[in-house]
């Protein structure tokens, strides 16, 4: 596939809940190898809208498509074996299962034998820098660290989109900057393209090769790292709710 090719293309999404409009015909496309930020104040739908990608949520109007297929016809249960993968913004790794357990888990629903996910676990567990951990329990392991066994676990299914659901969120100011330069050197290598919903502005400008911006459910803004800074919407986006 081409490095620039579209494949994850949103047209005109659009969700209501009750009375309340979350997404309302957003378009945007990510690219192979991308990674996009998605941003917006509290509330402005990139949960909603991340919901709607990993199938939780079924839109009320538009389409995602997937490397040229209808998103919405792939069942939860089989975004893995699509080629999609995901964190999560509160961690959801079982605390009684080991480091290595943890990332097996990844790659229960993808095709390949025993032998062969146990390599690739060891690959990404040395890779992660998790060797020393690898036979401790997730619980009580710190906070940094499972945030490298969550990117070990979704990494096991060798997903062509990542989606990471505000990874910075109880880091420190260092681990965060680790965790930019882990991500961006993980896409290198494995070639994925990833869709980052983050409220940390120095890890999304940092990052990201684009920028999409949502306020109340409307795409406000798309471009670069470097222009979404200055964009008035942007900026007006932020101080209103501020405000
Ligand atoms: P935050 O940065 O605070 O996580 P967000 O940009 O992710 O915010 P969403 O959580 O997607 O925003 O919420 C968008 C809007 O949709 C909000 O008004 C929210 O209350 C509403 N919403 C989201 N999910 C539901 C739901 N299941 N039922 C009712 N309203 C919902």
């Amino acid at each position: 596939m081409s490095p620039h090719a579209s494949v994850l293309t949103l047209d005109e999404v659009s969700i209501e809940f009750g009375g309340i409009t979350a997404l309302d015909g957003v378009t945007f496309d990510v690219r192979a190898g991308q990674i996009c930020g998605l941003i917006g104040p509290n509330g402005a739908g990139k949960t909603t809208l991340f919901n709607c990608i990993t199938r939780i949520y079924q839109p009320s109007g538009g389409r995602i498509t997937w490397k040229g297929d209808d998103l919405l016809k792939v069942r939860p249960h089989a975004l893995a074996s699509a080629g999609i993968a995901r964190t999560f913004q509160n961690l959801a790794l079982f605390g009684g299962m080991t480091v290595f357990e943890n990332t097996m888990a990844g790659g229960s629903s993808v095709k390949g034998g025993k032998r062969q996910m146990r390599d690739r676990a060891w690959a990404l567990i040395e890779r992660l820098e998790l060797v020393d951990v690898a036979d401790h329990h997730a619980a009580g392991l710190p906070f940094g660290t499972l945030k490298r066994v969550e990117l070990a676990r979704a990494l096991m299914s060798e997903p062509q989109l990542l989606l990471l659901d505000e990874p910075a969120g109880g880091l420190t100011h260092s681990e965060v900057k680790e965790l930019g330069d882990l991500i961006v050197s993980l896409r290198d290598e494995f070639g994925f393209a990833a869709l980052l919903v983050e409220h940390h502005m120095g890890l999304v400008l940092g990052i990201s090769d684009h920028v999409v911006a949502l306020d109340f459910g409307h795409k406000i803004f798309e471009g670069t790292p470097a222009e979404v800074k200055d964009n008035p919407a942007v900026v007006a986006a932020y101080l209103g709710r501020a405000a």
